[in-house]
């Protein structure tokens, strides 16, 4: 312990703290939700395919079943002509059968008549309603879609862990589930502490600032999977802060604070009453921003509870480091972790010694520039990166060219993927 700033020991790894954290982290118990209401949780079953998925052979296309053997003449010089004596159209549920010399016209996803092997697409025939004539020989199974084709019954279609995104969700309708066990979404409760908070909206007397760091944490709750609410104008005392978060303990799976936690400042609220608790651990994690953190659990049912630092691209980047893996534990998923890249820098950067920084940048394609404005309080050029660049620990400085590992942002729905390499190669296979 160094005496001084309460934040206990020597720098710790990043990947450390992450450990640490997780090992702490169990997953809620599933619930069953109904296919409405899935999207976006995580499988906490197997779905398994009810039945053979098609379930009978039926038409792949609008045309006419045959007997394949019939065409193998056929052109348009001299078509096959053949009897039409049925149409059997998608969710006709009768029986159909076609003997040689005949056909049924047939409507996409209908089911296939007896005695038909073969499908002959409306486009290579006359289209003719009592006779047709084919053009085009076909092969048997030309345009058939045979039963147990896409799967198998009793088969594995999504296996527990995946997020119920809408191609699960119609895999999970078309194996014929109404309702599917996954994990509730997390409630988290944001904290935000400091006097000099105001909401936004609200005339600032000097001194004040206006909230940002509570909606930007539930906005980013919300993004990996959470429920998120925000409690603001916490108390900047210890007495009035244990209640005030002791009073959200009911209601939520994991909470958030934000601010009180400096090295060492009077006025850190947070710190101060936390660490009387003794169930949270303050460390300082060797990265930039975000060196002071605050880990552990609160309350009888344990839950845990992340002290982030007031900054806040601080808090930013300490949310996306650690609470979104801790959230993703939660959900029983394993697909927070932000999607890496390697990029070349456009210019140089500098970074503190012993400490791996994450810079705020732009990605685009294999090139990433450093924004101006690298400052934990520099809100506007936040606002401007989609990517964290890495320095490493032993690094104080990466000159212009240099290759880098970086942290590709969440994006917004509907906005476009910056075109990371692997992407790129992906999209232009
Ligand atoms: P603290 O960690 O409380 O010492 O705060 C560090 C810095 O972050 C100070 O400049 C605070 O004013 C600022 N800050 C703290 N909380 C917030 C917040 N909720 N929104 C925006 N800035 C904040
Ligand atoms: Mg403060």
């Amino acid at each position: 312990m160094t005496a001084g700033h309460g934040h206990d020991g020597p720098f710790i790894p990043v990947e450390q703290y992450q450990s640490a954290i997780l090992a702490a982290i169990t997953p809620l118990p599933p619930v069953s939700v109904t296919l409405a209401d899935a999207e976006g949780c995580v499988l906490a079953e197997d779905v398994t395919a009810a039945i053979s998925l098609p379930s009978f052979d039926n038409s792949g296309m609008d045309g006419y079943a045959v007997h394949a053997k019939d065409t193998i003449s056929s052109s348009e010089r001299a078509p096959t002509t053949l009897q039409v004596t049925s149409e059997i159209a998608a969710g006709d549920t009768g029986t159909y059968r076609i003997s040689p010399g005949t056909a049924s016209k047939i409507m996409t996803g209908a089911r296939m008549p007896d005695g038909a092997d073969a499908v002959v697409q409306v486009e290579s025939t006359d289209g003719g309603t009592d006779r047709v004539q084919v053009y085009r020989p076909v092969e048997p199974g030309n345009a058939v879609r045979y039963a147990g084709g896409d799967a198998a019954e009793g088969e594995t279609l999504l296996s527990a862990g995946v997020r119920m995104r809408p191609m699960q969700i119609a895999v999970a309708a078309s194996a014929g589930r109404r309702a599917v066990m996954v994990r509730p979404r997390p409630r988290v409760v944001v904290l935000s502490t400091g006097n000099e908070l105001t909401e936004p909206g609200t005339p600032l007397v000097p001194g004040q600032i206006w909230d940002s760091n509570s909606y930007m944490l539930a906005a980013a709750a919300r993004e990996a999977g959470a429920l998120a609410r925000r409690r603001s104008g916490v108390p900047d005392d210890p007495a009035g802060m244990l209640p005030a978060l002791e009073e959200q303990l009911d209601g939520a799976d994991l909470l958030i604070t934000t601010g009180g936690v400096s090295m060492g400042g009077e006025h850190d609220v947070v710190k101060a009453a936390l660490q009387k608790l003794g169930t949270v651990a303050f460390r300082k994690v060797a990265m930039q921003p975000g060196m002071p953190q605050g880990f552990g659990t609160i309350g009888e049912k344990r839950v845990p509870i992340f002290t982030l630092p007031g900054n806040p691209v601080s808090a930013y980047v300490s949310f996306q480091l650690f609470v979104r893996p801790a959230l993703a534990a939660l959900q029983g998923a394993g697909d927070l972790a932000l999607p890496a890249a390697r990029a070349t820098l456009t210019a140089s950067v500098r970074s503190p010694g012993g400490r791996r920084s994450y810079l705020r940048g732009v990605l685009d394609g294999d090139q990433v520039t450093p924004l101006s404005g690298q400052g934990s309080h520099q809100i506007a050029a936040l606002g401007r990166a989609n990517a964290l660049i890495i320095v490493p620990e032993q690094d104080t400085s990466l000159p212009e060219g240099r290759a880098v590992d970086v942290l590709v942002l969440p994006l917004a729905a509907g906005q476009e993927h910056p075109p990371v390499h692997g992407w790129r190669r992906l999209r232009h296979a």
